[in-house]
């Protein structure tokens, strides 16, 4: 018998996947570049290839080296001294690092909140572990026309409360924010707190976007917050940071309560993560600041985040402005598409299975030649109605890539 529920249908990710959507169709779905890593993290990777001990098991924390460069490049972000044999935890990739966490602490119905829209993957690995998700939605701006900020998303803070039972163990929270780009704001947070306090809950912060606040915006880590470090676990991602999605490198940092029992997992889970891509990794944080890689990286996107935007603008089609992240959502409520367009049975599912907007993205992503993902993947299906009319359209692509999208998307008039 198999296992019930959602966390065995087809993802969405390889439902509209490059393999499956035509060879010129420009590629703003899946999140990832389509430029390399720079070139000295790539060549610490070829050194550490080179040598003896990087091609072998690291210890299962994670390689010292990588482990110190986190320290390092963390230590002033948190204002802590941290210790880089309980306090930081290298991962294959962020998703396994939370997973891992969720293995660790999850009871058979223990409840997990997270925000909607959600990263999808949260809920299967909630699932998987037997613990059950417990849905809070953002709120869209209402009647907005045009651009609207992700912080027009917001958070009904009776309705989290509500949300709270006595089963409730773990918040997450995604800052910025996949899909909206909503950067969480300082009070917003102080609330999230104020509840994880009062219903003992940990918070489990995703800040793999970290690095990617526009506008002068203050990324605000919950972990910061008075009283919050000792119940949170940070969740960060070498392939967000530096342009490398198929290393799978991430990390957990956070306190030894947190840290050592999801050691425990993450060892059973992968034993531990690919060695020679941990020193490329760590050659990444210990040269950032210097070269004000992330200063520069963030400028760069958001000159790619105006070309889409600018798109949008022209077209006078409604669309959330992100305030970090690589993701804008665009309204595709108003896409018309034909009842008997050849849709394969992937995108048309069974039942009800969100299937408008799944049509929506694969029609444009046919017709107009640049795909997307639709954001009702990322609600329940009694939510979905609040914020699903959108795609998200990733702009973690170069210029001339994105300019060509924004000249297609010109066909959505
Ligand atoms: N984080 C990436 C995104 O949201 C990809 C995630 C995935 O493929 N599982 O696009």
């Amino acid at each position: 018998r198999l296992k019930e529920g959602r966390a065995l249908a087809q993802d969405v990710w390889s439902i509209f996947n490059v393999a499956n959507l035509p060879a010129e169709c420009i590629n703003l779905g899946q999140g990832y570049m389509n430029f390399p890593p720079p070139q000295w993290v790539t060549e610490a990777a070829e050194e550490a290839l080179k040598a003896v001990a990087p091609n072998h098991y690291s210890h299962p924390r994670g390689r010292i080296r990588l482990r110190q460069a986190i320290k390092g490049f963390y230590d002033s972000l948190f204002h802590r001294n941290l210790n880089v044999e309980s306090e930081i935890l290298v991962t294959s990739g962020a998703n396994e690092g939370q997973y891992s966490v969720f293995t660790a602490f999850l009871e058979q119905g223990d409840e997990v909140i997270m925000f909607e829209p959600f990263f999808d993957q949260y809920l299967p690995s909630v699932t998987f572990n037997g613990g059950k998700p417990v849905y809070v939605p953002l709120h869209p701006p209402r009647n907005g026309q045009g651009r609207d900020s992700s912080n027009d998303w917001t958070i009904d803070f009776n309705e989290l409360r509500r949300a709270i039972t006595p089963r409730a163990k773990i918040i997450i929270v995604n800052t910025p924010h996949n899909p909206v780009g909503k950067v969480f704001r300082k009070d917003e947070l102080e609330a999230i707190a104020a509840l994880a306090e009062e219903f003992n809950l940990m918070v489990m912060s995703d800040e793999v976007y970290d690095c990617l606040v526009f506008d002068g915006k203050e990324h605000v880590r919950i972990a910061n917050l008075p009283g919050m470090w000792d119940r949170t676990v940070t969740v960060g991602s070498a392939g967000k940071a530096f342009a490398a999605t198929g290393w799978r490198v991430g990390w957990l940092i956070g306190p030894p309560s947190i840290i050592q029992p999801t050691l425990a997992a993450t060892t059973r889970i992968v034993f531990c993560t690919n060695s020679p891509l941990q020193e490329a990794a760590a050659a990444g944080l210990e040269q950032a600041r210097e070269r004000k890689f992330f200063e520069n990286q963030r400028d760069e996107y958001a000159e790619r985040r105006a070309i889409l935007t600018d798109a949008f603008d022209q077209l006078g089609m409604k669309y959330t402005l992100p305030e970090g992240s690589y993701f804008v959502l665009l309204d595709i409520s108003n896409v018309q598409f034909p009842d008997d367009y050849p849709f394969p049975q992937s995108v048309l599912g069974r039942g009800r299975d969100f299937r408008y907007f799944k049509m929506a993205c694969w029609f444009i992503a046919l017709e107009v030649g640049v795909s997307s993902i639709p954001v009702s993947e990322f609600y329940c299906e009694e939510h979905a109605n609040i914020g699903e009319a959108y795609g998200r359209f990733a702009f973690c692509k170069d210029v001339e890539t994105l300019k060509k999208a924004a000249e297609r998307l010109q066909g959505l008039k």
